[in-house]
């Protein structure tokens, strides 16, 4: 799992490199993974402050987001079986 994370967060890092400022569309883009990646435990802040930072003054994109997330925690908590 951890393995897993980490090759997820270095993939959306390398797509990020440039440090470029988030618009709507560059964060919807990650909303996906992310969303997964916070579900399993992890924080949007630290995988992507960059992000975190324009969820919290894009309520659009947070309510998305947030919607997105919701979904995948449902989904999560009847299938996953860690350990
Ligand atoms: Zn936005």
């Amino acid at each position: 799992m951890d393995e897993q994370l980490h090759k997820l967060i270095a993939c959306i890092f390398d797509q990020h490199a440039d440090n470029n400022p988030i618009d709507c569309e560059t964060c919807s883009i990650h909303f996906h993974r992310l969303a997964e990646l916070v579900a399993a435990g992890a924080s949007v802040n630290e995988l992507l402050p960059e992000v975190q930072q324009h969820l919290d003054c894009c309520l659009e994109c947070n309510e998305e987001f947030q919607a997105l997330l919701s979904i995948i925690v449902a989904e999560n908590s009847g299938l996953v079986a860690s350990e």
